[in-house]
C-alpha cells in the first residue's frame, strides 16, 4: 500500500498550487528601483516618440528629389542655407535646391525628406555637392515612428529589465505600477538540522533548505522571510506556523511533509485549514503537500534538498509567478541529443538533472539526499508518467538552470 492516502499527477498538482492566489495589488514605485520588478498596468506613449523628424547621421538635409540621379561623377550641387543646432525647435522650412547642415539626432527641418550622409558630400564654399542620392526617408527617423502618442508599448506582467526600463524613461515615467512582491515564509523542520554556521555532532545536518528556499524565492520575484529552523514539536511548529501566516502571502515548510509519526506538517495545515494535495507522482519530490489556511497557501516541501529544489521548480514556481503577476512561465528550453539511457518507471514523472557534455546531454544520478547533484547538472530532463525512460540518441527537451 502507497505511504500516501492519495497521489496526484503533477499538472493537477501544479493545476491546485496555482489556483490558491492570484497577483498581488500594485503600487507606484519610482523608475530608479523597478529593476527586476513585474509592472501592475499596461503603459502607452504619453506623446509621439520622438516628437519630431529626427536623423540618425550627421549630414545635409535634402529634398530627395532634387538629388536624384546623382552620381560620383555627377554630383547635385546645393546650396546650404543653415546650420541646425541640438536641441533647437525644428521651425526651419528647406527651399528647392538648398541644403541644411544637421548633426546626429538633430531635428529635420521641414520640406526636406532625407538626410545625406557628411560621408557622401563636400564643401564648396557656400555650396554642397552631393555625390550619393538619398532614398526619401533615408536617415530620417519620422515623428512617432518609435511610438505614436496613446499607442500601448509595454504591458501588465512583463519583467522589468533594462530594455523595458528605456521604454518606460521614453514614455517619461518617473512614477511606475509594479505589483507588489509577495512576501513568502520560509521555515525549516527537523530535530536534527542546526545552523549553517554550526559544525554539526552526531546525525545533525546544516540547514540547506532555508537558504536555498529564501534564493529561489528571490529568483521568482517574491520576498523570503526567514522563521528558522523549528523542532519536530508540534506546539512550536503550530506557534511559528501562526506567525508566519499573519505576517506573509504564503508559507514554505521544509521536512516533515512525509507520514512517518514526526511528520505533522500536514495535520497541522489540518488543524486550521484544508490539504489539497499530499503526494504528487513526481519523482523526486513525492511527499509535497499543498494546503491553505485562511486562504494563505501554505506548501509542505520534502525535507532533502534536491527533492525540495524540484518541487519549488516544477510545483511551487507557477505559484510564485502567478502571485507576482508575471506573465511569462514557460522555462528556458533547449533540444539535445542524450548521451546515455534514463530508466524511468511508469506511473510517476520524473525530473532527471542532466549534464552537458560534447555536446550531448548525460544524467547525473545521484541520491536524493545528495546536494552535489544540483550544483553538477546544467538542468532537467522531464519524463512524462506514460514513459519508461529515455534511450540514448533520444532528442530531449533540457529545462535550464
Ligand atoms: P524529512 O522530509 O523531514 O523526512 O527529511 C528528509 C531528509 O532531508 C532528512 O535526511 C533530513 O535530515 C533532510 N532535511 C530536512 N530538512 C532539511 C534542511 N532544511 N536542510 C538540509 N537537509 C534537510
Ligand atoms: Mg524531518
Amino acid at each position: 500500500m502507497s505511504l500516501f492516502l492519495t497521489t496526484i499527477s503533477v499538472e493537477e498538482a501544479v493545476k491546485t498550487a496555482r489556483n490558491l492566489a492570484g497577483p498581488l495589488p500594485t503600487e507606484d514605485i519610482p523608475l530608479s528601483s523597478v529593476y527586476g520588478r513585474v509592472l501592475g498596468a499596461d503603459i502607452s506613449a504619453d506623446i509621439d516618440i520622438p516628437g519630431f523628424n529626427r536623423s540618425s547621421v550627421d549630414g545635409y538635409a535634402v529634398r530627395s528629389r532634387d538629388t536624384a540621379g546623382t552620381s560620383e561623377s555627377l554630383p547635385a550641387l546645393l546650396r546650404l542655407s543653415g546650420r541646425v543646432a541640438m536641441g533647437e525647435r525644428g521651425d526651419r522650412n528647406l527651399s528647392p535646391d538648398t541644403c541644411i547642415y544637421v548633426p546626429t539626432g538633430g531635428a529635420v527641418p521641414d520640406g526636406a525628406d532625407a538626410v545625406v550622409m557628411m560621408e557622401y558630400t563636400e564643401s564648396i564654399g557656400e555650396d554642397i555637392l552631393v555625390k550619393r542620392p538619398p532614398a526619401p526617408g533615408e536617415n530620417v527617423v519620422m515623428r512617432g515612428e518609435d511610438f505614436r502618442a496613446g499607442e500601448g508599448i509595454l504591458s501588465r506582467g512583463t519583467v522589468l529589465s533594462s530594455r523595458e526600463i528605456a521604454a518606460l524613461a521614453a514614455a517619461g515615467r518617473t512614477s511606475v505600477p509594479v505589483i507588489t512582491r509577495p512576501r513568502i515564509g520560509v521555515i525549516s523542520t527537523g530535530n536534527e538540522l542546526i545552523p549553517v554556521e554550526n559544525i554539526p555532532v552526531g546525525n545533525q545536518v546544516r540547514d540547506i533548505n532555508s537558504w536555498m528556499c529564501g534564493a529561489f524565492l528571490a529568483s521568482v520575484g517574491c520576498i523570503p522571510e526567514y522563521y528558522g529552523i523549528i523542532r519536530d514539536d508540534r506546539a512550536m511548529l503550530r506557534d511559528v506556523l501562526k506567525k508566519a501566516l499573519s505576517a506573509c502571502d504564503a508559507v514554505l515548510i521544509s521536512g516533515g511533509s512525509s507520514k512517518d509519526d514526526r511528520d505533522m506538517t500536514a495535520d497541522l495545515i489540518r488543524e486550521s485549514g484544508e490539504v489539497l494535495v499530499h503526494g504528487i507522482t513526481i519523482s523526486p519530490g513525492k511527499p509535497t503537500i499543498i494546503g491553505t489556511v485562511d486562504r494563505i497557501p501554505v506548501i509542505g516541501l520534502p525535507g532533502h534538498p534536491a527533492s525540495a529544489f524540484v518541487v519549488l521548480l516544477v510545483i511551487a514556481r507557477p505559484l510564485l509567478l502567478r502571485m507576482t503577476g508575471q506573465d511569462v512561465q514557460e522555462f528556458l528550453t533547449k533540444n539535445l541529443v542524450l548521451g546515455e539511457n534514463i530508466p524511468s518507471a511508469k506511473g510517476r514523472e520524473d525530473y532527471v538533472r542532466v549534464r552537458f557534455r560534447g555536446g550531448k546531454v548525460y544524467p547525473e544520478f545521484g541520491k536524493s539526499g545528495l546536494v552535489n547533484t544540483l550544483i553538477r547538472s546544467d538542468g532537467l530532463v522531464r519524463i512524462p508518467s506514460g514513459i519508461e525512460g529515455l534511450e540514448e540518441g533520444d532528442t530531449v527537451e533540457v529545462i535550464l538552470w
